[in-house]
């Protein structure tokens, strides 16, 4: 068994859609990022890169390439999906908090979970996402953007 642990953040702008576990998620301002800056989604991705040695999101996916401009997370998170059956891999489970002052994202859970458990072909039960404010405190809990955590555990077949 292997663990990963992945972090990521983006900043809140007006004008952008607001993705998160590949859902979109209305609200007033979306996060800022070369791809649809699905933090949530990125979180794992790296978590699942870590667990399996496979480098990093920034890596597979530099920011540099126009390839992946406005791309959904989603094709970030398949692609991975795919690299940790080709390396002999199987994903057990997946678990992310996302940390915002708003919007609440507990409504979209079932939804997202039911995405992620597809694309990483695992029971919705072997996902678990929570959200959490930060008490007002600091960067996040002033509204300007939005962070996740996440971890996965994989076996090395
Ligand atoms: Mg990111």
């Amino acid at each position: 068994m292997r663990i990963g642990i992945g972090y990521d953040s983006h900043r809140l702008e007006a004008g952008r859609p607001l993705i998160m576990g590949g859902i979109h998620v209305p609200f007033e301002r979306g996060l800022k990022g070369h791809s649809d800056a699905d933090v949530l989604i990125h979180a794992i991705v790296d978590a699942i890169l870590g667990a399996t040695g496979l480098g990093d999101i920034g890596t597979h996916f530099p920011d540099s390439d126009e390839r992946y401009r406005n791309c959904s997370s989603l094709y970030f998170l398949e692609t991975v999906y795919h690299m940790t059956q080709t390396e002999g891999y199987r994903i057990m489970n997946v678990d992310a908090v996302v940390i915002a002052e708003a919007p609440k994202f507990a409504p979209y859970f079932t939804q997202m979970k039911n995405q992620l458990a597809a694309v990483l072909q695992l029971k919705e039960k072997s996902i678990g996402l929570k959200a959490k404010t930060n008490e007002g405190m600091g960067w996040l809990g002033r509204g300007e953007g939005i962070a996740a955590l996440a971890v996965a555990l994989v076996e090395d077949l």
